[in-house]
């Protein structure tokens, strides 16, 4: 018998990836958690139906929400990632030789114990020395911890249920507060295709609280259309203006320094998007 997980991206649009076996599946306290092995990317987590990340592509979203941020920071020593329960992007960051401590505040304690089970390859990271995990909603994190972190990377799920407040105004500028006075914040912000009202309000909102905010994309296979934007708010450093030659050099399969200059060249539809911010 074939079995299908369909992921319905908008109302009018959906995908399906082969299924081989479903490896797990539980409603927690926040959502409905599942892990199935899929014949195209491998084992895959699911929240609400929604595609989180695979085994087969998860390399490009992890590295490019970390590496971008991480080195265009001169000095990234302390870092938060907000959401991220199944470890992809703590695993980059600690990768990074300025790192000494990296905080995941996930609200979801079960994505984490679920992935160290299922997905050992994407959590592995969490097993690190430098590494404090807190099952805390990242809202109120941000908010008691002012003036702390050099990096914060807010890797939720899409706008709605725990991670709604996670796109807000009022949440960009406690991450600005919880920054130093150096710091860099990214967060992912959706599709410019299927999404692109979420992603000026994102740049908008970003903006705000950050005196230096851009939009940069990644090709991410399993997220909607595969294109899709990061965007970064910095206190003071320009990730465009980054010196090449002292980009931290450590294993990675997408990011490179070409893609961290690359990654912020933008399509002109794009840019006209973003150019609405003037309007
Ligand atoms: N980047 C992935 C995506 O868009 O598909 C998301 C990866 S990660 C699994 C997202 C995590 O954010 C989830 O595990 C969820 O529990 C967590 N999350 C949602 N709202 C949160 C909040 N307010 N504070 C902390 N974590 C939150």
């Amino acid at each position: 018998m074939d079995l299908w997980v369909t992921e319905k991206q908008t109302e009018i649009m959906a995908i399906s990836y082969k299924v081989k076996k479903t490896l797990h599946s539980e409603k927690t306290e926040f959502q409905e958690l599942a892990v199935v092995e899929t014949e195209q990317f491998g084992r895959m987590l699911l929240l609400d139906g929604i595609i989180q990340t695979t085994i087969g592509e998860e390399f490009v979203y992890h590295e490019m929400m970390a590496h971008v941020p991480l080195n265009t920071h001169p000095n990234p020593k302390k870092v938060l990632v907000i959401g991220g329960g199944d470890g992809g992007v703590i695993r980059e960051v600690v990768k990074h030789p300025a790192v000494e401590q990296a905080v995941l505040c996930e609200i979801d304690r079960r994505v984490v114990e679920v992935s160290r089970k299922y997905l050992p390859e994407i959590s592995c990271g969490l097993d690190d020395p430098k590494v404090t995990v807190l099952y805390a909603d990242g809202i109120k994190h941000v908010k008691e911890n002012p003036n702390t972190y050099d990096v914060i990377i807010v890797d939720s799920t899409d706008p709605i249920g725990p991670a709604e407040a996670l796109f807000t105004e009022d949440f960009y500028h406690s991450v600005a507060g919880a920054l130093t006075k150096d710091g860099i914040m990214v967060a992912q912000t959706e599709s410019p295709f299927v999404t692109p009202d979420l992603v000026l309000s994102c740049y908008k909102r970003i903006s705000s609280a950050l005196p230096l905010t851009k939009v940069y994309l990644a090709h991410v296979p399993v997220y909607p259309t595969g294109m899709w934007s990061i965007t970064m708010g910095s206190k003071t450093y320009d990730p465009e203006k980054v010196d090449k030659t002292k980009i931290s050099s450590y294993p990675t399969r997408y990011y490179t320094p070409e893609i961290h200059y690359a990654a912020f060249a933008l399509p002109k539809f794009v840019q006209d998007l973003l150019n609405e911010k003037a309007k």
